[in-house]
């Protein structure tokens, strides 16, 4: 159960002092009941008053950052189950894994590839987080020769998988101030990673089965002073992750077992065969940190959609700015289309119209980044917003004509256009695909 700011209140030191940032100790109070600080900010908490507060007072999942600099990512602080209750916060880092047996120009491919590889959707440019560098090897020497390799050539996140601690020691020589991801702790290694973990400020995955020993084994890193810990739950099978990774964010949401509440670690190459669907699982279920063999170009455009997807937050449609937009380069006679503000509308549209390649302008109203079949039923696409529109956007200076072309979707309101803008209304395609045909036949009509 969270503490009321009045509980965390009592449990202060009450200095007044401002160290923590805030003017007065109840403001802190106030922030730590919200989970927008962290107790570490007060320094006169007592270590008695911090293990009362610490689990309760910060996000049900603690934020953890791997990386440093522009690429770096923050994962957890999540707040709810289901996305529709609110919103996901922190999409999960998908790495490309490399083994350090790899020749040095196919591990520099590979790096190449996610410090490169960008592919835009609805005006967002989608990329791969970072690298995994497994040490297969078993050699010290070589583990830390691939990360040196990575190293050189990127300035990436990255995750560095091992059994020996003397490997994690040899390979951050090179990236120590980075903060990668180090797997793992277990059981027997803990104290070892630990010490590792701290003396490098690096996050930490632990690594064990069931929910007990990993339980346990957060405790006692938690006790060794590492707190950034990410669970890697060691399915068996993608059926044992979805029912694992579920019963870990219910009861880390639920602080019903707050020792639960870390970001969650999947490795998709551990399921021989099924690799994609362990990572649009890991994606959907809660997954945190996504380690997979590079993918093919299809499964690496779907991954990365899906997570988009996931991650958009429910209650804000993503918007365009409203304005006149050019397709090519159109002249006073070209088409003028007209339609809302709704991001996936827009470039479905732009698609289409740039394969068409009929030069055109795309006039786009604002309508909250409502579609337009959402817009025209709850009455924020009207007759009277695109008479402003075209007013405010000057589209008469652009064109020598006065025909709109207007969505399918928007046809009710096609006689109420005409007359409050006084141009002649056309009704284009219900759907976005069949507008190149349509302005091939129609606008061709128009024309003549
Ligand atoms: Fe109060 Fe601690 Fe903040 Fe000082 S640092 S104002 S004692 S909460």
């Amino acid at each position: 159960m969270a503490l009321k700011a009045l509980d965390i209140y009592k449990l202060l030191p009450k200095k007044n002092c401002k160290e923590c940032g805030d003017p007065t100790c109840l403001t802190f109070a106030m922030k730590l009941a919200g989970g927008k600080t962290d107790v570490e900010a007060c320094p006169y908490l007592d270590a008695n008053a911090k293990s009362v507060l610490g689990a309760t007072t910060r996000p049900p999942i603690r934020l953890v950052k791997i990386g440093v600099g522009e690429r770096s990512f923050a994962i957890g602080e999540e707040f709810v189950f289901y996305r529709h209750d609110k919103t996901f916060y922190h999409p999960p880092g998908i790495l490309f894994k490399i083994q350090d047996t790899m020749p040095a120009d196919q591990i520099n491919a590979v790096t190449a590839r996610v410090r490169n590889e960008s592919f835009t959707r609805v005006g967002t440019d989608l990329r791969f987080n970072g690298v995994a560098i497994e040490n297969v090897s078993g050699s010290v020497d070589t583990f830390a020769e691939a990360v040196a390799t990575v190293e050189k050539s990127a300035d990436l996140p990255l995750v560095l998988i091992a059994e020996n601690p003397d490997a994690f020691c040899a390979a951050l020589v090179h990236c120590g101030t980075y903060r990668p991801l180090l797997h793992a702790a277990k059981p027997g290694t803990f104290k070892m990673m630990c010490g590792i973990a701290k003396q490098h400020e690096c996050p930490l995955i632990i690594s064990a089965r069931g929910l007990d020993a990993l339980s346990e084994l957060v405790k006692n890193c938690c006790a060794e002073g590492v707190s950034d810990l990410v669970l890697d739950l060691n399915s068996g099978s993608l059926g044992e992750f979805i029912t694992e990774s579920t019963t870990i964010r219910e009861l880390a949401i639920t602080r019903t077992a707050p020792e639960l509440g870390y970001p969650i670690y999947m490795d998709a190459t551990r399921l021989a065969g099924l690799q994609d669907a362990a990572v649009a699982l890991g994606i959907v279920k809660f997954g945190s940190v996504i380690v997979t063999a590079p993918l093919e170009a299809a499964s690496a455009k779907a991954a990365l959609t899906l997570r988009q997807n996931i991650y958009t937050d429910p209650q804000k449609p993503i918007q365009m700015n409203p304005g006149l937009y050019r397709i090519g380069t159109p002249g006073q006679d070209a088409p003028v289309l007209m339609t809302v503000n709704f991001s996936l509308t827009f470039f479905t549209l732009q698609g289409y119209l740039e394969s068409a390649r009929i030069p055109c302008f795309l006039l786009i109203v604002d309508t909250e980044g409502l579609s337009v079949l959402t817009s025209v039923a709850a009455g924020k696409l009207s007759e009277t917003l695109v008479r402003d529109s075209i007013k405010k956007f000057e589209v008469e200076k652009e064109v020598s004509h006065k025909k709109l072309i207007i969505p399918g979707y928007a046809a009710p309101l096609s006689g109420r256009i005409e007359e409050a803008t006084g141009w002649k209304v056309l009704v284009g395609p219900r759907d976005a695909a069949e507008i190149g045909d349509y302005l091939h036949e129609e606008w061709a009509k128009q024309k003549s």
